[in-house]
């Protein structure tokens, strides 16, 4: 695969979730642009702001640790930041700037909650592991997701069916951007927990409305 993208084409790495969830949701907030905070998103913030801790690293037991990574893959055409990734001593790895050996980078992406069943919180953590690989010549096997609830670490192998699904999804999101495209509602149970519920309610509701238009009327009336 060769590099298809360019700095300006790149979209954020963390809309991968938003897309497998919901794709009206993920364009509401990449195409059009709207976003409203619920709960749900606040926590979550919370959460990651513990685990962004700019420029930070550590080094303890042979694992140098470096936090707020900035991660990019022009084959993807995603950029973003690993909440954290650990460099692990390992002859499979590479060199890191001042140091001796050969370090493994192996991701690691704190979440809110528990672990789901969809497979959202993988795929994102593949597509940075993809990034880490495009960017430091090195195959990456395995990272792992934090849950906060649980306060566990759960291993996730990157398998060839996982890394291509977030070649399609990357694919498909660079599709509808390009194109300017929203689709249409479809209801799922992911709604109700939804943090775009209410922009989406005119069209549940039936009213024929752009999501953008019922923003200008919700702040014209205020
Ligand atoms: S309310 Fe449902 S259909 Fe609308 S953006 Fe949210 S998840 Fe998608």
């Amino acid at each position: 695969m060769t590099s298809e993208y360019t700095q300006d084409d790149l979209l954020p790495l963390s809309g991968i979730q938003h897309f497998l969830f919901c794709r009206r949701q993920w364009a509401l907030i990449h195409v059009e642009q709207q976003w409203k905070e619920n709960a749900l998103t606040a926590e979550g913030r919370i959460m990651h702001k513990r685990a962004d801790d700019p420029f930070f690293t550590e080094t303890r037991n042979g694992i140098v640790t470096a936090r707020s990574v900035p991660v990019a893959s022009y084959r993807l055409g995603l950029s973003g930041v690993c909440d954290v990734v650990e460099f692990i001593s390992s002859s499979d790895g590479v060199r890191l700037l001042n140091r001796d050996g050969l370090y493994l980078p192996t991701p690691i992406e704190y979440k809110r909650g528990k672990e789901k069943h969809d497979h959202s919180d993988e795929t994102q953590l593949c597509a940075q592991a993809m990034c880490l690989e495009e960017m430091l010549s090195t195959p990456i096997p395995q990272g792992y997701l934090y849950y906060g609830e649980t306060r566990h670490r759960v291993e996730i192998e990157f398998t060839p069916e996982l890394r291509t699904l977030v070649q399609d999804m990357s694919a498909e999101m660079h599709n509808y951007f390009s194109r300017g495209y929203t689709p249409k509602v479809k209801t799922h149970k992911g709604c109700r927990s939804c943090s775009l519920a209410d922009v989406c309610l005119p069209v549940l509701q039936g009213k024929v409305i752009a999501a953008s238009r019922y923003i200008k009327q919700q702040i014209d009336n205020e």
